[in-house]
């Protein structure tokens, strides 16, 4: 699957805005937000531009994919799908996002990141009700569980994983079993649950044109 293999400290520079891509370097004085902020690029003679309002909606979607690790195609797959079901559009695209098995994995705790997120489920260290699955992008429902696959638990990462778990906060939406690093998606999000870094209407206005 196509991603995207740059710097992603680039990407919270051009979004102006941490996005908390790298995991727990992003709490340290490491992060390159808080070293300098400034966008990507030379600085020399660069002017501060007024942004268009087209401009900022793009802005919006990037930071939105960005924080998703997608790249355009897909971003753009998951937004029709969202127009597509009933309810309030940007709401259903930030359920449909969380949804990701990645996502999940994430907010489970259970990886720093969700570019690491991805690379356990493709690496095929993940179940989801038991099952194997290497695909980062399958939604889970309500009542699912992930877990790590048998040859996972073996892992020095799981062993540190086991000890370091205590600390992690666990969305309200999911449950995780620390002895045995199984989670179980009790609901489905709600847009409040996710406390989104990007503004879905201005996203779905960005499509809309
Ligand atoms: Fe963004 Fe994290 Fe890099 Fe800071 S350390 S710029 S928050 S990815």
């Amino acid at each position: 699957m196509a991603r995207y293999t740059s710097a992603v400290c680039r990407l919270c520079r051009r979004s102006g805005e941490k996005l908390m891509l790298k995991g727990d370097r992003c709490f340290t004085p490491k992060c390159a937000i808080d070293r300098r902020g400034k966008p990507p690029g030379q600085q020399l003679g660069r002017r501060r531009r007024r942004i268009s309002d087209r401009g900022l909606q793009l802005r919006e979607k990037q930071k939105a994919r960005y924080s998703y690790g997608m790249l355009e195609r897909q971003f753009r797959r998951f937004f029709t799908q969202a127009e597509r079901q009933p309810g309030i559009t940007g709401d259903n695209l930030l359920v449909l996002l969380e949804r990701r098995l990645d996502s999940i994995v994430y907010r489970l705790g259970l990886a720093d990141s969700i570019a690491q997120a991805r690379q356990l489920v493709q690496h095929g260290h993940i179940t989801l009700n038991g099952q194997r699955t290497n695909i980062p992008s399958c939604l889970v429902k309500e009542g699912d569980t992930i877990g790590f696959k048998d040859s996972g638990t073996k892992t020095e990462y799981y062993k540190a994983l086991i000890q370091g778990i205590e600390g992690k906060v666990i969305p309200s939406w999911l449950a995780l079993d620390k002895e045995n690093l199984t989670g179980q998606v009790l609901s489905l999000p709600t847009p409040d649950d996710v406390g989104a870094k990007f503004d879905t209407k201005v996203i779905v206005e960005y499509y809309s044109r």
